[in-house]
């Protein structure tokens, strides 16, 4: 997804078209085309400049990025780490109450 690193241990986060213009496939599992981008702002910011998420999604370039998506996928970002990606972690709370 435009990324030149790979950057192996962060979760990719998906993004899907819907109609025309795109959201995020938070289950994975969206139909259709989807684009992926590395759980980190700096791709994220990379991909938004660079308008790659309209041409993955093969959108207009001029389509813009919906407030509510890039909330959610700032979001995604701030939570996640190199270990766990953005998503939920199996069993973290009971690692967490065992200390
Ligand atoms: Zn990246």
């Amino acid at each position: 997804m435009g990324c030149r690193e790979r950057h192996s241990k962060w979760v990719l986060i998906r993004l899907c078209r819907s109609g025309e213009t795109l959201d995020v496939d938070s289950s994975g599992r969206a139909a259709g085309r989807g684009a992926y981008i590395c759980a980190k702002m700096e791709c994220w910011e990379a991909a938004k400049r660079r308008r790659a998420l309209q041409r993955a999604l093969r959108l207009a370039a001029g389509v813009p990025v919906p407030d509510r998506v890039a909330g959610l996928v700032a979001g995604m970002i701030s939570n996640s780490t190199p270990e766990t990606g953005w998503g939920p972690v199996q069993g973290q709370e009971e690692v967490l109450s065992r200390s």
